[in-house]
């Protein structure tokens, strides 16, 4: 027997002894691989580049089993969680670079959320005003101008804004029982004015 074929035989031998261990202990195989490539990034990216070369399919699916087993989110969650500054880059170099996407995204949720950011902002207008600020949800607004079948409370034309009786300057709250629904005009001639001056100034212009 000559010396290139025993030492073949003995690394084909150790190779299966090693296969057969890997196969018993999947986890602890896993971290041993895990700490290599951590040690060896270079020669860990060149074996991994060889390997994408010589089996494509084969990288595809322990790609696609990487990411499927959730491993690829949980290495990204400790990455991020480990570089929270580089991460901070990230997502601005992609914001930048995907400027449309991210408009996009924000006119998506705002349309979604387009109750509730009016909401916000009526309060934030009130809170100027006054401190008696409540939230108002979108379905207990929807009701009050369902109430009032979703027509101006002055006019009875159709309402497309929200009124607060007693006017927030003049001590009014921003409560529930406050509000009403209005047509632009009659709002915006009411003002800051209680129903009744409205009126009569209504009648003098
Ligand atoms: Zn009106």
């Amino acid at each position: 027997m000559d010396e290139a074929t025993a030492d073949e035989i003995r690394k084909a031998k150790n190779a299966e002894r090693a296969r057969k261990w890997r196969a018993a202990n999947p986890e602890r195989a896993r971290e041993i691989q895990r700490q290599w490539i951590l040690n060896n990034p270079e020669a860990a990216k060149a074996k991994r580049a060889k390997y994408r070369a010589k089996k494509p399919a084969a990288e595809a699916a322990y790609v696609r089993a990487f990411i499927e087993s959730g491993r690829a989110a949980q290495q990204r969650r400790e990455w991020r969680a480990a570089n929270p500054e580089r991460e901070r880059e990230n997502q601005r170099r992609w914001r930048e670079a995907n400027r449309e996407k991210v408009a996009a995204k924000y006119q998506r949720w705002r349309l979604t959320h387009l109750d509730q950011e009016a909401d916000r902002q009526r309060r934030r207008e009130a809170l100027k005003l006054t401190t008696a600020v409540t939230t108002i949800s979108p379905e207990m607004l929807a009701a009050k101008f369902a109430y009032w079948g979703n027509r101006c409370w002055m006019c009875g034309t159709t309402a497309s804004q929200v009124d607060h009786v007693k006017p927030l300057t003049k001590g009014g709250a921003h409560i529930l029982a406050n509000l009403r629904p209005a047509c632009i005009s009659c709002n915006s001639r009411k003002h800051n004015r209680w129903y009744g001056v409205a009126v009569l100034s209504m009648f003098t212009v």
